[in-house]
């Protein structure tokens, strides 16, 4: 091992001290310098091949590259994390399909010749304040830039959502079995969606979940949504509703 400040090879190991775990080794050396320094040794983490993968893992990988995902050992707690991510981005997206709708609708009526994906250039979605959302339509006439502005669906108001489908407390019960329904327990349920709430916040701007096209495995086929995710102007709009 290398002396850090005189880069020679001439240390001795003066007390070593493993880990509680037994995971990792310390070492505190001594150099004929007399500097003296610490290293640690370290089991690596065992990393799984793609033919580990289950389905939905492989079909991640594919969209992404392999370069991009790095897989672990799946846990079940950052398992289910990833999938409660990726169901809140669906949800998301579902709760405000009406003001995209509508957004869309008043677009067509000032450009009735424009297509859907020329029209998502005009769409915005932007957080004012107390955490209420608005989508926005940008245009101009008569020379003015204009503003078209609805009320958007809060990121509270999707969690709450969530919450009361089957589906979440189903998806739970298959990585934590011991999982309870808790729809009829109002505390339990505000406990949980400040646990989803706080996660949200944590992870959703960050890899893999910056990437739109992730959440392409939250979508069922027919989903018309589906189309519109290679989309540039659909993922900016998209990633600002998160
Ligand atoms: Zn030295």
């Amino acid at each position: 091992m290398q002396c850090p400040r005189c880069k020679k090879n001439s240390n001795k190991i003066s007390t070593e001290k493993k880990s509680k775990k037994g995971v990792s080794l310390e070492r505190t050396r001594v150099c004929e310098c007399g500097h003296k320094f610490t290293t640690v040794e370290r089991i690596k983490e065992p990393f799984i091949t793609f033919n580990d993968l289950d389905d939905d893992q492989k079909a991640i990988v594919d969209l992404l590259g392999t370069d991009r995902v790095i897989f672990k050992k799946p846990n079940p707690r950052s398992q289910w994390k990833f999938n409660r991510l990726l169901t809140y981005g669906y949800i998301r997206l579902y709760t405000n399909y009406p003001i995209l709708g509508k957004l869309l609708k008043f677009g067509k009526k000032k450009y009735p010749n424009k297509k859907v994906t020329e029209l998502f250039k005009h769409i915005f979605f932007k957080k004012i304040k107390n955490n209420k959302y608005i989508g926005i339509f940008k245009y101009e006439e008569n020379n003015k830039k204009r503003e078209h502005i609805i009320d958007a669906i809060s990121k509270k108001e999707s969690v709450k959502y969530l919450l009361e489908t089957t589906n979440y407390w189903e998806s739970k019960k298959v990585i934590f079995p011991n999982t309870k329904d808790h729809s009829n327990d109002k505390e339990k349920m505000n406990k949980e969606a400040e646990e989803i709430y706080h996660s949200i916040n944590t992870y959703i701007k960050k890899p893999p979940f910056n990437e739109p096209t992730i959440f392409t495995n939250a979508f069922e086929e027919d989903n018309p949504a589906l189309k519109y995710f290679n989309n540039n102007e659909f993922q900016r709009i998209f990633l600002s509703i998160l």
